[in-house]
């Protein structure tokens, strides 16, 4: 991404944790209509990062193949699930689409859709209202999405990152094997 990014302000897609990347972006161009902070921010970022690191932040900006979104995919496929990624059909093109259990999975960041009471969550200290008003977007983005795959049929699973970690692995499969056992 040498020089070659931009924000990306319409899509509300799979965004990066926070802890890897603080600000939306995604390939392209830069785009002009954005305010200068924001461009030189992303000079910097571009900057900063090594190759690896760089191209492991683009793989999440993206928003498709993102880290979590693989631990989930490893455990389903482990336990004989197969699965579409990334429909493009259904609403909120969920991460993961089980059609013979009619279940689709989001797996959230929990900065990028606001979980409520974690920890990843904090709210940004500056330009609080823009990011507040994003993140809020992409809160609604997602409950509507929701309530229309549900209206649809669909049982719509969320699993948020923070539910990821080592510690909480374990749980959180057990509890999205019943889900998807009962249905
Ligand atoms: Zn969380």
């Amino acid at each position: 991404m040498k020089g070659v990014s931009r924000c990306n302000d319409e899509k509300i897609v799979n965004y990066p944790s926070p802890l890897q990347n603080p600000l939306p972006l995604k390939g392209g161009l830069y785009v002009m209509r954005h305010t200068l902070r924001c461009f030189s921010y992303l000079c910097f970022m571009a900057d900063v990062h090594e190759p690896e690191v760089r191209s492991y932040n683009m793989s999440r900006i993206k928003g498709k193949n993102t880290k979590p979104e693989l631990i989930v995919r490893k455990f389903l496929f482990s336990k004989g699930f197969r699965y579409r990624i990334n429909d493009k059909k259904l609403p909120g093109k969920p991460d993961i689409v089980l059609l013979k259990y009619k279940t689709v999975i989001f797996v959230h960041g929990c900065y990028w859709h606001g979980h409520e009471g974690c920890k990843y969550f904090v709210v940004p200290q500056t330009r609080t209202e823009w990011w507040l008003n994003k993140i809020n977007g992409n809160k609604e983005n997602d409950n509507k999405c929701k309530t229309v795959l549900e209206t649809a049929g669909w049982q719509v699973i969320s699993i948020f990152e923070c539910q990821l970690i080592k510690e909480k692995l374990t749980t959180t499969f057990q509890n999205l094997l019943s889900l998807l056992l009962s249905k």
